[in-house]
């Protein structure tokens, strides 16, 4: 049986910068398994390539939740990637770190050594903001961060200006000293290419002889001799393999995943090894419970002007644009859809923003299920305004379906369970109205397709969120960070309670959502993960 100093479970967000940092001083020999296959894909590569991604067959699990009852009994779909890069590789790639006060309530939760002054060096150490660096921004680092002003679509300072209006503060640096106010996005893209964990951070690593990368890889077991992990089992093609690793086996297989993977291997509670059949090796009951995620809603408006409808539905425009790509790497296809947004406080009373904002200058509401609607814009030039909650309260649960490690897992976000998560939504709504109500933006609004204008009061409102709101992609929580209360899965080290040789690296750590996108806070964990371990190792 091969064997390695460490075998890491999955080369996503957290998984690529952990693969790095652990074969950099060449000290460690480090094997990394990734389900999926290369990330050197056109679709992957080409920011605007994330409209065919989102449903790919290859590239993602697609896996969809069981039916919500907050949101009508609707079930959801939730993408994620499976591919070198993980769902880095298929995301929309806006950059945010999450606010000061989301870190320190980590370590007031228990958790020394993950509060913003010690995760902020981190931030930065993995970051090349195109901006430079400043008391925040990071410069050099592998992850090229980039600000898209400039090749923004023209419309975008019709919202900003429509934010200042509505009482928002222009904000030019969402990861800087303050998240709140509008403006627009940074996102993870080198010269028009999207940057992922695998291409930042995975790519150059897998020139060292002591790192290996096996993709196509699915693993089905962690080993176990006693209570000490001691390898995996995967499955490639038709064959099935076991490794051992001398030091760890960590897993970074995301927040679907990794508890999927403890519970097919006896970690989790009790009752799930009874209904299951898989033979219990630990009681943890916190695994896959804590299921946390970003839930969203759009507002979609037919313009008065050309917007990127115009541009990406006729088939000669997206040859033009797309010959500027190939050419020259910029234009709309270099960027997200996601252009411009913000955070903002649904009550001034609050001490924080509770609520992110989005700006994208197109509009899709005609396509067949299945299509990823941005490649298939309205005729009519639109945009869209969403928001999505920033400290959601609802929680649900990721738990085995069958011993079979190829059944998707029973997916049960709980969304809109808890009653504040209803009332700051509403609330987020109305503020979206006054957005789109508020000069110069009103100047371009044709006309309000969704929800329209017959959903005016607080319980249609409601209504029509129960009826269209779905994820922002942001599971995590699952394998829960904390000092060993039931419901924690790994202690602050990221070692998972009660077992040896074996840690959790990646989303499903988070004790509570980073206000924002989670790829940055995902990356973060990687890098203070992999220090973490190295330092156990010293
Ligand atoms: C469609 C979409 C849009 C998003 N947009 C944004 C955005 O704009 N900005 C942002 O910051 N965040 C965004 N996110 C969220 C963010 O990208 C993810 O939360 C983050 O990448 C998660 O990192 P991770 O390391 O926890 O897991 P992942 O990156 O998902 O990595 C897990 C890896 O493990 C592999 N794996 C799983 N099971 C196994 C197994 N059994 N054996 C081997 N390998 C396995 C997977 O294939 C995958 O490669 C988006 C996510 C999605 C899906």
């Amino acid at each position: 049986m091969e064997s390695y100093d460490f075998i890491i479970v999955g080369a996503g967000s957290a998984g690529c910068v952990l693969a790095d940092r652990l074969s950099e001083s060449g000290r460690y020999r480090v094997l990394i398994l990734e389900a999926g296959g290369s990330e050197r894909n056109f679709w992957v590569r080409m920011p605007i390539g994330y409209g065919k991604t989102f449903y790919h067959r290859k590239l993602n699990w697609r896996y969809t939740s069981e039916p919500v009852a907050g949101l009508g009994d609707r079930q959801v779909y939730c993408p994620r990637g499976r591919v070198l890069g993980g769902s880095s590789s298929i995301n929309a790639m806006v950059y945010i770190r999450g606010q000061q006060q989301d870190y320190d309530h980590w370590e007031e939760l228990g958790n020394p050594g993950w509060g913003w002054d010690s995760v902020l060096p981190f931030f930065r150490r993995l970051e090349d903001n195109s901006a430079g660096p400043d008391d925040y921004r990071g410069s050099g680092g592998p992850l090229r961060v980039t600000g898209i002003a400039g090749s923004e679509h023209a419309t975008c300072s019709d919202f900003v200006a429509g934010c200042e209006a509505a009482g928002l503060a222009r904000n030019d640096d969402f990861n800087g000293a303050t998240q709140e106010g509008a403006g627009l996005y940074q996102i993870t893209t080198r010269d028009g290419i999207r940057a992922s964990a695998a291409s930042a951070f995975l790519r150059p690593a897998m020139r060292r002889k002591n790192l290996r990368v096996i993709t196509d890889a699915h693993v089905t077991k962690i080993l176990f001799d006693g209570r000490r992990a001691t390898g995996v089992t995967y499955s490639k093609g038709d064959r099935v393999v076991s490794v051992t690793a001398s030091r760890e086996v960590i897993l970074s297989a995301g927040a679907v995943n990794s508890p999927q993977l403890l519970q097919l291997s006896g970690v989790g509670a009790p009752e799930l090894s009874a209904t299951t059949g898989v033979p219990p090796v630990h009681a943890l009951r916190g695994v896959g419970e804590n299921l946390q995620d970003h839930l969203g809603v759009d507002y979609i408006y037919r313009a008065n002007r050309p917007t990127l409808n115009s541009v990406l539905r006729p088939w000669w425009g997206r040859l033009s644009v797309g010959i500027r790509y190939v050419l020259t790497k910029t234009g709309p296809l270099s960027i997200s859809v996601n252009q411009a947004g913000g955070f903002f406080r649904t009550d001034l009373n609050r001490a924080r923003p509770n609520m992110q904002l989005y700006y994208s200058p197109l509009s899709y509401t005609r396509a067949a299920p299945g299509v990823r609607q941005l490649m298939l814009p309205d005729r009519e030039p639109g945009f869209l305004l969403g928001i999505s909650n920033c400290h959601p309260k609802s929680r649900g649960t990721v738990r085995l379906r069958s011993d079979d490690p190829f059944d998707p897992p029973i997916i049960q976000p709980n969304y809109l369970s808890a009653a504040e998560d209803v009332e700051e939504l509403i609330d987020g709504c109305m503020m979206l109205r006054r957005i789109a109500s508020a000069k110069p933006l009103s100047e371009i609004v044709e006309d309000e397709i969704h929800p329209g204008a017959a959903t005016i009061t607080r319980e249609q409102i409601e209504a029509d969120l129960r009826e269209r709101a779905s994820s922002i992609f942001h599971l995590s929580g699952t394998c829960k960070m904390g000092p060993g209360d039931a419901s924690d899965v790994v202690d602050a080290r990221l070692r998972v309670h009660g077992l040896g040789g074996l840690r959790v690296v990646d989303a499903s750590i988070f004790p509570e959502l980073p206000s924002g996108n989670i790829n940055g806070p995902a990356m973060m964990t990687g890098l203070k993960g992999a220090e973490l371990i190295l330092e156990d190792h010293a």
